[in-house]
């Protein structure tokens, strides 16, 4: 049996040496010993080739096991290696810390039993940047609720003081911080709101070169501002720096609300207001008065469309205005269409069609 053993490991290693495939001389050995086997059987038990290989089949046999058992412990030992490998990739220092903190779990608890939310719109929510154009009284509760939202890192750019003729409506802000740049009052709040998140704030105006820089950074835009120049530039770049925005805006009793998007389908700010209207016709919250609770409905209905755009539930007011009159207690909701001739977004959205 040892010759007939040595035979075939000479075979098997000379067919190494001339480059035969592993499947091949593999296949030789399997041949040999189904042809040790089968003359085991057929021959009786005293012919000479018998005696001189081992007298009987059993040790043959044992042999097939012996290899099969070696063959399927290496094959165990490498789909077990693999695992680790995988797992330990699944399970990388950058994911091994998890995301969220037992007090954040329980902060959220009431967003994570939402079929829409859950921990992945959570999570989404936590690793967006979210950008707030005004600290006033859009800016005032929709910087609170994406704060008490779990909106990670929260920019707001502002360069006015608090006042005592702002707090009829910008709830952000308090007594104690009139005097107060409002981007720190308003930090200040959110902070004290949820320490899990990170405020940056903006103290200047925001002109060309600062939007370009800072629209780069963030997810998603959001536009409280009560002048159309700032609305226009803000436009401007988001469309050019394919940013999402969401803009609102008051007056008295009524207040419409949408998100520009134009990059992804849907007209862009520019698209629907094309002209700066002529002075008087639109006037601000200091000329023509608002009503004290509007800005927290248009401004909540801000931070309601930022989280459905980062977490993806429901559907967005892409294409789409509501309009809401507080007069009245009626709304309605208008579809938005890109203008062809827009100056702004329809060369980007050239570039961008299929
Ligand atoms: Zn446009």
């Amino acid at each position: 049996m040892l010759g007939i053993l040595i035979l075939a490991a000479a075979l098997f290693a000379l067919g190494w040496a001339f480059g035969v495939s592993l499947r091949a001389r593999l296949a030789v050995l399997g041949t040999i010993w189904a042809g040790m086997v089968l003359a085991h059987l057929a021959m009786p038990a005293d012919a000479p080739f018998r005696v001189s290989t081992g007298g009987d089949v059993r040790p043959w046999l044992v042999l097939a096991l012996v290899v099969l058992a070696l063959w399927g412990y290496r094959a165990g030992l490498r789909r077990l290696r693999a695992r680790a490998v995988k797992h330990e990739a699944a399970h990388s220092p950058a994911q091994k810390q998890p995301l969220f903190s037992e007090a954040e779990l329980n902060r959220y608890a009431r967003h994570m039993i939402l079929r829409e939310v859950g921990g992945p719109g959570q999570r989404a929510l936590k690793q967006a940047k979210v950008l707030v154009i005004g600290a006033g009284g859009l800016g005032s509760p929709a910087l609170l609720y994406l704060a008490a939202a779990g909106v990670g890192t929260i920019g707001v750019i502002d360069d006015d003081g608090v006042e005592a003729s702002n707090l009829q409506r910008q709830i952000i802000h308090t007594d104690l911080t009139i005097g107060m740049p409002k981007v720190f009052s308003a930090q200040e709040q959110m902070e004290a709101l949820n320490p899990f998140i990170r405020v940056k704030p903006y103290h200047r105006r925001l002109d060309e070169e600062t939007a370009r820089a800072l629209f780069a950074e963030y997810d998603l835009i959001l536009d409280g501002t009560d002048n159309f120049d700032t609305r226009f530039l803000v436009n401007r770049i988001a469309v050019e720096t394919r940013t999402p925005l969401i803009a609102a805006a008051i007056t008295q009793w009524e207040g419409q609300i949408s998100l520009y998007d134009p990059a992804r389908g849907g007209p862009c700010y520019r698209c629907v207001f094309p002209e700066r209207p002529a002075d008087g016709l639109a006037p601000s919250c200091a000329e023509a008065g608002v009503i004290a609770p509007l800005p927290g409905v248009l401004g909540s209905m801000m931070a309601l469309e930022a989280v459905k755009q980062l977490t993806g539930a429901g559907a967005t007011l892409r294409g789409a205005m509501l309009i809401y009159d507080g007069l009245y207690g009626e709304s309605r909701r208008i579809t938005l269409k890109q203008r062809p001739d827009c100056p702004v977004c329809n060369r980007v959205h050239d570039e961008t069609a299929p």
